[in-house]
């Protein structure tokens, strides 16, 4: 098979690095591209990255030129956008107009009415928006967009208790450092510490979740009608965001049906190489889920729940680099492929 060609945008950064552990030997894509500010462009990725993941960079990936984020510098089918929000809310659109596939984990475009945001086992029919901003915009490509990587822990969890119909519900996230990106926390503040403040993420857990649980009408997205309410705070944790949920549901089901409805459930996604088994892991332990012993399961992707009560109240836990932005994108993206969307 004729793999299809990968450019990742912010390449250099905390979640461009992920792109480039991912997609680096995909069986469908192929690394073509890599770009970055111009402090970088025009370097090899190896003298303009400083690799910060635990596995090696990858060699050839290391000989790669680094070129700008410009749509005629770019080579692929698809870029994989790890851009800061202000560039992206230029740069993405540019590169839609010019063609390209943008599997994006900005935020600047995902509460935009025809921009598609997706988790493939939550609301894989919102791909359908594509053909309505393709039309309004006359864009040849399209953009596509993951949510933030605390509602999507979250919205992993929510999907499959929707069943018992959802009326509110509050979170309280404990969200590790490097979600703010390598330059984001400053060690000073945050040793020792708890920052009970991360600008605009609780806005983005409140809206976000509800579009992505929404109905897709064929022209547009119908909010789903339950609220959220999120607190969120910034702990001394490296990768993992963990996640204290109260979910009140019409229906008011016990703790055991709760567990068996995470235990059953399966999106029927079958075939997509980044797809985890399982979605959702129940830890069974009393102390479980934590980040440092459960944030890999599934190769990062899987989000784990646990200390299920009468309330109902439980706790997620999911890798934010993966699951919550690099590893969301590329199963989008795998997700438009197997739809025939690239
Ligand atoms: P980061 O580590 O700060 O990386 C930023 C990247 O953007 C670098 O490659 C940087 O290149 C490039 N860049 C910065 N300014 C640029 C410019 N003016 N022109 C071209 N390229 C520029 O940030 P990050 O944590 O990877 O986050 C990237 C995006 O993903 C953000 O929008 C963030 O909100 C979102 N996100 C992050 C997470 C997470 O867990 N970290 C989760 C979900 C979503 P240089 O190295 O050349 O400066």
């Amino acid at each position: 098979m004729q793999k299809i060609k990968a450019g990742v945008l912010g390449a250099t950064g905390n979640v461009g690095q992920r792109f480039i552990e991912m997609l680096n030997n995909h069986p469908w894509f192929e690394l073509t591209s890599l770009a970055a500010s111009d402090k970088s462009a025009g370097k090899k990725y190896g003298q303009a990255a400083s690799w910060r993941l635990e596995n090696k960079m990858p060699e050839d990936v290391g000989d790669m030129t680094v070129v700008p984020v410009d749509p005629k510098k770019v080579d692929a089918d698809i870029v994989f956008s790890a851009l800061p929000t202000e560039l992206a809310k230029t740069m993405e659109p540019e590169f839609a107009k010019a063609g390209f596939a943008v599997a994006s984990n900005a935020s600047a475009l995902r509460m935009m009415k025809d921009v598609p945001l997706v988790i493939p086992e939550v609301n894989p029919d919102h791909l359908g928006l594509i053909d309505v901003q393709q039309d309004e915009r006359k864009w040849d490509g399209y953009v596509i967009t993951n949510p933030n990587c605390t509602t999507i822990m979250m919205a992993v969890t929510l999907k499959p208790l929707a069943k018992f119909n959802i009326e509110k519900i509050y979170i309280a996230s404990m969200q590790a450092i490097s979600g703010a990106g390598y330059d984001g926390v400053p060690g000073m503040a945050i040793l020792d510490n708890v920052i009970p403040y991360i600008g605009q993420e609780e806005e983005k857990v409140e809206t976000e979740t509800r579009k992505l649980l929404g109905e897709f009408n064929g022209s547009e997205i119908i909010d789903a009608p339950f609220k959220v309410s999120a607190s969120c705070n910034r702990v001394m944790v490296m990768d993992g965001h963990t996640e204290a949920i109260w979910a009140e549901m019409a229906d008011d089901p016990s703790p055991g049906e709760v567990k068996q409805a995470f235990l059953d459930f399966d999106p029927g996604l079958s075939g997509l190489p980044t797809e985890p088994t399982p979605v959702i892991e129940v830890k069974e332990e009393k102390d479980r889920p934590q980040p440092r012993l459960d944030r890999n399961i599934g190769g990062g992707m899987t989000v784990s729940v646990g200390r299920i009560r009468p309330g109902i109240r439980y706790i997620c836990m999911g890798h934010n680099t993966i699951r919550g932005a690099a590893g969301a994108s590329v199963l989008n993206a795998e997700l438009l492929k197997k739809k025939g969307k690239l």
